[in-house]
């Protein structure tokens, strides 16, 4: 089947959705913010955000651990730490707000629009990137409608109203319906278990999982489910698996360790949950993935596989140059087909 037809006859309703780790940020942004500053990965956390001068005094009880979210689980558990884990939390905080995001169109600005306002990303991440190449693709919006997003762990760039829950966008941006500023929507870290406020947290998790239910693919992109976050992957996974039983399940893992050929079947135990009969697309680099292969007609390009037709040409955009206006501009030529979905 050529490209124009499945191009200028959109036709999926059941979603797409992503789910994003901090993986995928580093595979974003390989040099870091605007300045340089590095994305941290939870092994490097406490070097890349500076916790060592609030970590060195009680070195000793940590003995030699390097993975932030063991640290954090350590000090929350002993209440003698509470004023150290206020600080590291405020710390974390500042770093994360103070990123800014380099100018040159980037893979999340792709991923943002390739995907439609049926698709959805879900995410952990805590950096503001994904937000950020939101907001400035938020203006093709008349043309191109955009995936939703959800930042299940919160977000430093996000808030919400406290009278009108369903409305947030940008930290003490003004409410549309009362003008009342919106409030941070605190981060969450794994070991909080306490997903019940804010309200913003618990309505993203109920889309959220309404819209894994739904989905006909998932794509999970630099998500390395740690132990720490086992709760939240099984509410993940029973929502996958509650509508179908997933026997021809669309699941791509993009995850640099694909590449290597002893970690690849870390891959498959790591997300076997996910798919019972095993068939997993592991790749190593998002523009390998089904989104980018059929942008915003990644359901229509599998669709004709699933029911053994032949397969869709795939089109990928263009990304030899790195404007961002050159990549909404192919984006507006695959939009102008599609009649609103929702
Ligand atoms: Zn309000």
């Amino acid at each position: 089947m050529n490209q124009e037809n499945i191009i200028q006859s959109p036709s999926a309703v059941r979603p797409h959705v992503v789910l994003l780790g901090a993986g995928a940020s580093l595979a974003a942004f390989p040099e870091g913010d605007v300045s340089g500053r590095r994305l941290p990965l939870m092994n490097d956390l406490v070097e890349v955000v500076g916790l060592e001068p609030f970590i060195e005094p009680i070195s000793a009880e940590l003995d030699i651990e390097k993975n932030f979210e063991k640290i954090y689980s350590m000090l929350k558990a002993n209440p003698r730490h509470r004023c150290l884990v206020e600080k590291i939390e405020e710390k974390i905080d500042s770093h994360f707000s103070s990123l800014k995001m380099p100018k040159e169109a980037n893979k999340y600005d792709f991923l943002i629009l390739s995907l439609r306002e049926k698709d959805a990303i879900i995410t952990f991440n805590w950096d503001p990137f994904l937000f950020d190449a939101y907001m400035r693709n938020v203006n093709v919006r008349r043309i191109a409608s955009l995936p939703k997003i959800y930042f299940l762990h919160g977000n430093v760039r996000i808030g919400y109203c406290r009278y009108h829950p369903e409305r947030w966008g940008e930290r003490r941006g003004l409410c549309p319906i009362c003008s009342n500023r919106f409030e941070g929507v605190p981060l969450l870290y794994p070991d909080k278990k306490d997903y019940s406020s804010p309200e913003y947290i618990q309505r993203s998790w109920e889309e959220a999982k309404y819209l894994l239910r739904e989905a006909f693919v998932l794509t999970i992109f630099g998500y390395g489910a740690p132990d720490s976050d086992a709760d939240a992957v099984d509410l993940l996974k029973s929502a996958w698996m509650e509508r179908s039983e997933r026997r021809i399940e669309y699941v791509e893992i993009v995850d640099i360790k694909s590449s290597d050929e002893d970690l690849r079947s870390d891959l498959y135990t790591c997300w076997e949950g996910f798919t019972p009969t095993k068939h997993l697309k592991l790749i190593d680099s998002i523009w390998n993935s089904w989104i980018m292969m059929y942008p915003r007609r990644s359901v229509e390009g599998l669709i004709p596989i699933q029911f053994g037709g032949e397969p869709v040409e795939t089109f990928p955009l263009d990304r030899s140059e790195g404007s961002l206006r050159r990549v909404q501009r192919q984006i507006f030529d695959i939009a102008q087909w599609e009649i609103e979905d929702d």
